[in-house]
C-alpha cells in the first residue's frame, strides 16, 4: 500500500518557497501556484491547511487506537 506521500518521495520534486508545496523536477515553475495572484496564493494555502489538519486528525485517531488496543492486550495478558 502506498501512500500519497511515499509515491511523492519516489518522484523527483522540489519544494516550492511560494506555496511550500511540492512539483516535478520536469517543471520549472510551481504547478501549484505559478500565474495565481495573491489571492488565489491565500487560498491555496487555506485549502491545503484544511487538509494537513484533517490527515493530523486521523494520525492522532489511530494514535488513540494503537494506545487502546496495548493496553487491552496488557489487560488480556494480565
Ligand atoms: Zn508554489
Amino acid at each position: 500500500m502506498l501512500g500519497r506521500a511515499s509515491k511523492a518521495l519516489i518522484r523527483r520534486v522540489w519544494r516550492c518557497d511560494r506555496c511550500g508545496l511540492q512539483t516535478p523536477k520536469k517543471k520549472s515553475q510551481c504547478q501549484h501556484c505559478h500565474g495565481l495572484d495573491e489571492a488565489g496564493l491565500a487560498a491555496l494555502k487555506q485549502r491545503y491547511e484544511e487538509k494537513h489538519i484533517t490527515n493530523a486528525r486521523i494520525g492522532r485517531v489511530f494514535l488513540i487506537l494503537s494506545v487502546l488496543m496495548i493496553a487491552l492486550m496488557i489487560i488480556a495478558f494480565w
